[in-house]
């Protein structure tokens, strides 16, 4: 075992997954079949993918930056009593700029969940203002969605913009904003104070300043980081393309990758665990057309003149530039790629969609959504069978059971809210109840394989074959005769199973069922 208990674990780790019983929070998740032994490169973002912030002290920090930009260009100082709270936003949630709602929807724009403030909407409530419980999420113009780890703080500022103005009573409450006097603050310009808060915050460099002030507190440091390197290393190339600046680059990766005082191994330059440095890349415009490929000066931090244009250079930062340029320094194709990001769209639609790479995202909200879904399968199973027995009602012609239908509709409404809480205020990141969110159709669409860190790539040897597993098509599985007897639903085990009784059906024969017309009858 090395300094870190590195290789041990390695190999503890390989033993759990071929047997099946490895932690599932260690685990990767195949959506399409990879072969780790055909990847000829891999490549990582910087920002929580190889640096993972420390949460909720992180998203804490940056929620209170935004908060005290906005105090200082003229908002209320009442602001400055909210405090994050990281049990109320979840990632993927979309920020409606005309009324100021936070929405949860699925792949096709159904609205899931809509809060106003800190205030949930009913359905009748969400039709008034989404006719069909639907939005054109496209209309990029009025809809934000709120997609990465650094939105979270922001997704949380506007439930709190909105909570405060809506219950002071110097504003008045309209449809689009709220008034006082002669001042109307509509939503659509909180959502611009709020955009350019969050830009100031980053573009001045303020925000990692504060990080960089107190690295311990924001930043984890662990030390299978530099393992996971080292091992790739030795059977493929291996780069960093990072939105990030060289100057703070090289200030997280020295902290996570130099080695600690006293260690036996010789001191390595954060860079030499890499082919290949990026920063300043740009991302999502860095797998279409790009930029300017520049040098860094190291030791400085400042950028050369003039675009480079040469070959690969060893310990040579480079700025800006594209994928394209990417494969032509290392002289790989894009399939050969396997690229790590936690960037749904800006790492990985992007990446798959236009350059054709083999995608890993990373998504630390796993850890939560599998321990909720290993502890609370019984919700999920009551879910599955109301489900079932739903479709059984509605197969009778006779729809006189309106009753029943209602009363299946509200416990599977309850039954999905007392899910949802479990994940946090807004619930999963992946589904409400059985459908899976907009954030979820595009993990299974874009991300070959996705994981709750890309160090649990260290858990696997690197000729692994991460094997999708085969999904039937719906009239595969209702043409399948294991399949079929699998899902012919058992109405005796569901009524046994949930509080709510199916009608008699007997005709008053006493069929045995608790709720039979016979036994109505002859009770008292
Ligand atoms: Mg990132």
């Amino acid at each position: 075992m090395d300094e870190y208990g590195g290789e041990r674990m390695n190999m503890d780790a390989h033993m759990d997954v071929h047997a099946g019983k490895g932690d599932l929070q260690n685990r990767v998740f195949v959506n399409k079949s990879v072969t780790l032994e055909k990847i000829k490169c891999f490549g990582f973002d910087m920002d929580y993918t190889l640096a993972v912030y420390k949460s909720p002290e992180y998203e804490g920090l940056g929620f209170e930056m935004l908060r005290d930009r906005l105090v200082s260009i003229g908002y209320p100082h009442e602001l400055l009593r909210y405090t994050y709270d990281p049990t109320f936003p979840t990632r993927g949630l979309v920020y409606d700029t005309t009324y100021g709602n936070l929405l949860k929807v699925d792949a096709h724009g159904n609205i899931l969940v809509c809060t106003h403030g800190f205030v949930y909407m009913k359905g009748t409530e969400i039709q008034e203002y989404y006719p069909n419980g639907f939005i054109q999420r496209d209309d990029t113009e009025r809809l934000y969605i709120l997609n990465t780890l650094f939105n979270l703080s922001e997704t949380y500022l506007y439930a709190c913009l909105v909570d405060f103005f809506t219950n002071t009573t110097r504003y008045q409450n309209c449809k689009q904003g709220f008034r006082h006097g002669d001042l109307f603050m509509s939503f659509k310009s909180m959502f611009q104070d709020v955009r350019e808060a969050m830009n100031f915050i980053h573009d001045t460099g303020s925000l990692k300043e504060r990080t960089l002030q107190n690295l311990e507190k924001y930043v984890i440091r662990d030390p299978r980081i530099l393992i996971m390197l080292t091992h790739i290393k030795k059977v493929a190339k291996v780069f960093l393309a990072t939105n990030s600046d060289f100057n703070y680059t090289e200030a997280i990766m020295k902290y996570l990758l130099d080695y600690p005082p006293g260690s036996k191994h010789p001191k390595k330059c954060w860079r030499s665990f890499f082919d290949l440095v990026v920063v300043d890349t740009r991302k999502p415009l860095f797998f279409a057309g790009g930029t300017v490929l520049r040098q860094v000066d190291t030791n400085t931090g400042k950028l050369k003149i003039g675009t480079y244009t040469g070959e690969l250079q060893q310990d040579t930062v480079y700025s800006g530039g594209s994928s394209d340029i990417v494969c032509d320094l290392l002289d790989v194709k894009g399939k050969d790629i396997l690229y790590v990001g936690d960037h749904i769209f800006g790492d990985i639609l992007k990446s798959k969609k236009r350059q054709g790479w083999k995608t890993f995202l990373v998504v630390p909200e796993l850890v939560k959504e599998v321990q909720v879904w290993t502890d609370k399968h019984g919700m999920f199973e009551e879910l599955r069978q109301l489900d079932i027995y739903l479709a059984e009602l509605h197969k009778d012609s006779d729809l006189g059971n309106g009753s029943d239908v209602n009363l299946i509709q509200n416990k599977i409404k309850m039954v999905t809210y007392a899910m949802e809480l479990c994940y946090g205020k807004m619930g999963s990141l992946l589904r409400n109840g059985s459908t899976k969110t907009l954030f979820a159709s595009q993990l299974l669409r874009y991300a070959d394989l996705y994981s709750a860190s890309c160090i649990n790539l260290l858990n696997y040897p690197l000729s692994y074959l991460f094997r999708a597993s085969f999904v039937l098509m719906p009239h595969e599985s209702a043409a399948d005769p294991h399949v079929r007897d699998r899902s012919a639903p058992d109405l005796s085990a569901i009524l046994r199973n949930t509080t709510i009784k199916r009608r008699c059906q007997c005709d008053g024969e006493n069929c045995g069922l608790e709720n039979c017309e016979q036994n109505r009858r002859t009770q008292p």
